[in-house]
């Protein structure tokens, strides 16, 4: 296929750079970087030559003990998902309280509200007004309805109005605070923090969230009067289109908004270093250099184009996959378009071609990145089921109609895409001696890998990435969609 940005040519070499897959010492030094800084000394990531890299055991483990808790590097949850749950925008914790969950989602159910035909300005304006015209007079100096009334009502549209299976009042005392549920203070959130920039998207558990999330990748993707973008419309026009064609380019707007903003920081400190002997021939040199530093994170992981390695979906006929993958890459061009007139630095334009941007996305396409956090609203309506039995009748009957008003999907799990740059080391096994297993007190979007059985020290660590009961051809074939053969020792006893 011939390229169709003029980046790719432009930049060849820092294109071929970047994609260059870093030698293995620097690999693993990178990896004990990491290790050390997180203090975790109970693996360690090791090159090996068949399979890559692999996570080894630095210690015996017994079964059911914690092997590691993998922070994310780069996530978001599912712009469906942001109906159902509202989340820390960075660690992506439950926020707000269990009375705001349990309102903003019935708020939402009763409006009818879908993300699917989102972009339609006028009727989201339309909405906003509604929202309005509907809280009765004398809320109108509450001000943690209006915060709470702006967490619900950005991002949404309508589709049709449907029946209102609560009173509205009761529903608004839910969000206003005025309604308290028996025993909610016994599973507390964290109060929701908006976004330091106004966009009136991004909500937080905490400042320290919000700050690392600004300083990591939000300040240029912030929509917000403080936007540290080149054109907030712009902007816009970008996380718009993402919204209606794949929300994968948002994330893959993030890895560019965070290795633009590394390299910012580098540069300003290699310049503080070195201010006066240095040539401007120099620095276009050391430019390349600080950008694959600022790139590290992701020069690690294991990728590939995504036109390339997307699995063709059930309904394309296989004559048709030459136009499909190429249909794949002009989305994908004309997204990185729109991204590149938010956000485009000179010096980081390598990051703008299109092969950069294709191997972004495909990071997220083949390593193993489900993030899920567990919803509160299980745990509060099993906390009312397990009282001892006067109670429990007398929170049951006020508990009751919400949860019936709510329906079956009352607990939906906060559900998005991550990048977790050691879980994504772990290797696949279809007889795993690990598995990622939250446990109660695991209440963020971190990765937790609990070991499954006992493991020596130096055994080799590994999950499966599918549900591994599956005969041996559904497996291998759901393998071959994250672009390899599975050689396991139970895929060897299998093998016809
Ligand atoms: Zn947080
Ligand atoms: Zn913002
Ligand atoms: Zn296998």
């Amino acid at each position: 296929m011939k390229s169709i940005c003029p980046i790719d040519e432009l930049c060849a070499t820092q294109v071929a750079a970047l994609l260059q897959p870093p030698p293995p010492h620097l690999v693993e030094e990178y990896f004990e970087h990491l290790l050390t800084t997180k203090k975790c000394h109970a693996i360690k990531v090791k090159q090996n030559g068949e399979f890559g890299k692999g996570v080894y055991a630095n210690m015996d483990f017994r079964e059911e003990e914690l092997i590691l808790k993998d922070e994310i590097l780069l996530g978001h949850q599912h712009h469906s998902n942001k109906l159902d749950c509202l989340v820390c925008s960075y660690c992506f914790r439950f926020i707000g309280s269990i009375e705001l969950q349990l309102g903003r989602k019935l708020y939402l159910q009763n409006l009818g509200v879908s993300m699917d035909n989102e972009g339609d300005v006028a009727t989201s304006a339309h909405t906003s007004e509604d929202c309005c015209n509907t809280v009765s007079s004398d809320e109108e100096n509450d001000i943690s309805y209006v915060n709470n009334h702006e967490i619900m009502g950005d991002c949404v549209s309508f589709s049709s109005k449907t029946e209102v299976p609560l009173p509205q009042g009761v529903v608004e005392s839910l969000l206003n605070g005025e309604l308290k549920l028996p025993y909610s203070n016994k599973l507390p959130l964290p109060s929701a923090i908006s976004c330091p920039g106004e966009c009136g998207e991004g909500y937080y558990c905490s400042k320290l969230c919000a700050d690392f999330d600004w300083e990591s990748s939000h300040s240029l993707l912030c929509t917000g009067k403080t936007s540290e973008s080149l054109s907030r419309e712009a902007l816009s026009k970008f996380i718009q289109h993402a919204n209606e064609t794949n929300d994968i380019f948002l994330l893959a707007a993030k890895a560019i908004s965070f290795t633009t903003l590394r390299y910012r920081k580098l540069k300003s400190t290699r310049l503080k270093e070195q201010e006066k002997h240095t040539t401007s021939d120099e620095l276009d040199q050391s430019n390349l250099s600080l950008l694959l530093e600022a790139w590290k994170p992701m020069s690690v992981a294991y990728k590939r184009r995504w036109w390339d390695c997307i699995a063709l979906p059930d309904d394309i006929d296989c004559s048709d996959e030459v136009a499909f993958r190429m249909q794949i890459k002009e989305l994908a061009f004309t997204s990185l378009q729109l991204l590149k007139e938010a956000i485009f630095d000179k010096e980081c334009e390598p990051l703008f071609s299109l092969e950069i941007y294709g191997h972004i996305i495909g990071i997220f396409e083949l390593n193993n990145l489900d993030l899920v956090v567990e919803s509160p609203m299980e745990d509060y309506f099993s906390y009312i089921d397990g009282l001892p039995h006067p109670e429990k009748i007398q929170a049951g009957k006020i508990a009751r109609p919400f949860l019936e008003a709510l329906g079956d999907d009352y607990s939906v799990c906060c559900q998005g895409t991550a990048f977790y740059p050691l879980q994504s080391c772990i290797n696949h096994s279809c007889c795993p001696n690990a598995k990622a297993f939250k446990r109660e007190e695991d209440r963020d979007g971190q990765a937790t890998i609990i070991s499954a059985r006992p493991i020596c020290k130096g055994e080799e660590v590994t999950i499966s990435y599918i549900d591994e009961n599956l005969p041996f051809e559904v497996r291998q074939a759901l393998l071959a969609d994250y672009g390899f053969e599975c050689r396991c020792s139970k895929c060897l006893e299998e093998e016809p």
